[in-house]
């Protein structure tokens, strides 16, 4: 228990619907929420399944990997601790489900929508997170 409120700590953007996604960046693993009654996976986490409206939950592993689904450049303004420009994509998991993550790890003639990629896991400062290259 000591170990999980250290690492929620650690988490700046961590709130407790989302302490088990920065948790799971810290051991290299993408975890996502699922419903406990219908099995419907859903990010970002939600207290209610949007499916079957239950509030029961758990976490599930990735395999990290997918494809670009959309992505946007980020050029301006400057962000603290990134280069510009700074690709930014929504992922779709082999699992089904989306998530936004940083390309920075790609070229930029490298981004295209459909584009198969594979999660890579780093820090930024104290904070555990992932990023996803060409896979
Ligand atoms: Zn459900």
């Amino acid at each position: 228990m000591a170990e999980i409120t250290e690492k929620r700590h650690k988490a700046a953007c961590s709130s407790r619907d989302y302490d088990f996604f920065y948790e799971g960046l810290e051991d290299q693993r993408l975890m996502v929420q699922h419903c406990s009654d219908c099995n419907t996976l859903r990010h970002p986490p939600e207290p209610m399944c949007p499916h079957c409206h239950s509030v029961h939950s758990g976490a599930r592993e990735m395999a990290g990997t997918g494809t670009i689904y959309s992505y946007a450049v980020h050029y301006h303004p400057p962000l603290p601790g990134f280069e510009m420009p700074h690709p930014i994509g929504i992922v779709e998991l082999d699992e089904g489900v989306r998530i936004v993550a940083g390309l920075d790890g790609m070229a930029l003639d490298e981004i295209a929508i459909g584009v198969p990629v594979k999660a890579e896991y780093l820090r930024r400062g104290e904070l555990a997170t992932l990023r996803f290259r060409r896979a």
